[in-house]
């Protein structure tokens, strides 16, 4: 067995560079194709721990306004480069608000690993549910067998250990052509580099693999030889309260409680912002070849 420790998960080379260790788990980056990837797997309690029911009330949830701005930013990038009508996949659908925002304009299928999340898809989706379906990227479910038009992943592949083979199944999924779309934390942006563990995605076990420009190209082009049609970083919205919250968490020096407090109850918790951290990714391939 390949010692993960010492060993690229993406490109096999054995030229790690330790980063640090964030929430226990040690983080290592690969010199040859700069690849970050946690290096010590996490046991079955410790995902168990993660993917409970208590998942599905997370922050990330939970503030419905910033996830719909993010949702339409998604699909509006879907629609550049698929035409209405296509039969779409969405890996990792979560508790389905994504699925939902994107029905009307395309025919949708989902899967997640947790059941909670796939029964709450279910219930938003009613029109779709038998389309939705528990299933992982190790264990595709089969739907009806037949391949898609265009597959997405929002904020799913730094979940996965191995993201090489999980992209490599769900391309054996879609149609010569087809596209697959993605998005997932830039380790390589600034303010990655910067906050480093303190990162607002720097969260092993839960997130245990870590692209930026070089390696997604590295995974897209030279792993899979499939062709990268849109590559952007961006930033995101997000609430004010929430931003406040975890400015006060990394510098509670320059943020009194007291200043705090009308940001945290409605009108002004509600109030979305852009942040520009450009430290989310964006990636669009176009499948080459069968
Ligand atoms: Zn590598």
């Amino acid at each position: 067995m390949t010692d993960t420790a010492t060993t690229c998960r993406l490109c096999g080379s054995k030229n790690l560079k330790a980063l640090f260790t964030a929430k226990g788990f040690p983080v290592a980056q690969c010199q040859n194709c700069s690849f970050a990837q946690v290096t010590r797997a996490p046991d079955a309690a410790e995902l168990e721990a993660i993917y409970n029911e208590a998942y599905f009330g997370h922050n990330k949830y939970r503030d419905l306004r910033t996830l719909a701005v993010e949702n339409a930013r998604r699909l509006k990038l879907m629609q550049r480069y698929v035409p209405a009508g296509a039969r779409a996949l969405e890996a990792g659908c979560g508790s389905g608000f994504f699925l939902e925002a994107a029905a009307n304009t395309y025919q949708m299928y989902g899967f997640d690993l947790s059941a909670v999340g796939i029964e709450q898809a279910r219930e938003r989706n009613p029109a779709i549910a038998k389309r939705i379906q528990q299933g992982t990227l190790e264990n595709l479910p089969l739907f009806d067998g037949s391949a898609f038009d265009v597959i997405c992943l929002w904020d799913t592949i730094e979940h996965v250990w191995q993201p090489l083979e999980a992209l490599r199944g769900l391309f054996a999924r879609l149609k010569p052509g087809g596209y697959l779309l993605f998005s997932t934390p830039d380790i390589g942006a600034p303010t990655a580099r910067l906050l480093g563990t303190r990162w607002a995605f720097m969260t092993p076990p839960e997130h245990l693999s870590f692209l930026n420009r070089q390696s997604t190209r590295y995974l897209v082009e030279t792993a899979l030889g499939h062709r990268i049609v849109f590559q952007a970083s961006w930033g995101k919205q997000v609430n004010l309260g929430f931003l406040l919250y975890k400015v006060r968490r990394v510098l509670p020096a320059l943020m009194p409680a007291a200043l705090l407090r009308p940001f945290e109850r409605p009108p002004l918790a509600k109030l979305a912002l852009y942040v520009p951290t450009a430290d989310i990714q964006y990636v669009v391939i176009q499948k080459t070849g069968n």
